[in-house]
């Protein structure tokens, strides 16, 4: 049976102080309400190796890694050291890296590649934008981001992805993709990972939605069979609103 996996990407928010406070919060009422979703906060990079003390039953994602393995790239963050942190995971092509830092498919590869070599779980993220969703495109352009990335990898390696799917327009937008929408492109993505590998690594494939998940939409979206959960940002920087989506899984 696959995953159900509830992540929340802080992004550039929280102070290393406001950070613990809310992973500790966090932590502990998942403690008081044991589930069997697997809970990840995904806080930004010099929260993980604090955060981590505090975290017993909730796992630790970063938001990105490098393209290189080490070296003179001032600035940059590898797997290697985001593993030593104590992170279990990593985010990998959300669509804000893509746009803004300019992140292409083979950059994606390498950075997905290095997670793996280096003991992490990426979370990789891919989605289409509003005009190619209005075009008619959203299909072939999520095959592509698929084809020239985790779809290269061997078996093995692919059985650690966890895909996000999360179209660019519903990202912090408000507005969420449909529960209808969301289920056929889950589906859609785990018919190419059944193509591509076989019927149990598709069967297997966490697919979480992300885009605009709120308290008052996640059960909706998530009672979809193929939507095993959600990549959740502005409300996961409110324990309350990230346990209550974390709920309704
Ligand atoms: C995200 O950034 O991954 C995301 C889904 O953001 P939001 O929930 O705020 O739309």
């Amino acid at each position: 049976m696959r995953k159900q996996v509830v992540a929340g990407n802080w992004k550039m928010n929280m102070t290393l102080q406001e950070g613990v406070a809310l992973a500790v919060e966090v932590n502990r009422m998942i403690e008081e309400n044991p589930t069997d979703v697997e809970v990840i906060i995904a806080p930004p990079f010099i929260h993980l190796s604090e955060i981590k003390k505090n975290l017993k039953v909730v796992y630790l994602s970063a938001q990105n890694c490098a393209a290189e393995p080490g070296g003179a790239y001032t600035g940059e963050i590898s797997a290697r050291m985001i593993k030593s942190a104590g992170a279990e995971y990593v985010i990998i092509g959300h669509s804000e890296r893509r746009t803004y830092f300019g992140e292409d498919n083979a950059m994606l590869f390498k950075k997905v590649s290095l997670a793996l070599e280096n003991g992490l779980r990426p979370i990789f993220c891919c989605g289409e934008l509003l005009s190619e969703r209005e075009s008619g495109n959203h299909f072939v352009v999520v095959k592509e981001q698929l084809d020239e990335t985790i779809f290269k990898l061997e078996d093995n390696d692919f059985s650690r992805i966890i895909i996000a799917y999360e179209p660019v327009w519903a990202i912090g937008t408000g507005v969420n993709a449909t529960p209808d929408q969301a289920q056929e492109m889950h589906a859609y993505i785990r018919n190419l990972v059944r193509e591509r590998f076989n019927e149990k690594i598709a069967d297997d494939t966490t697919i979480q939605y992300g885009g605009s998940c709120k308290p008052a939409n996640a059960r909706e979206l998530f009672e979809n069979p193929d939507v095993d959960g959600g990549l959740i940002g502005g409300a996961s920087l409110k324990a309350d609103d990230f346990i209550a989506i974390i709920k309704s899984v």
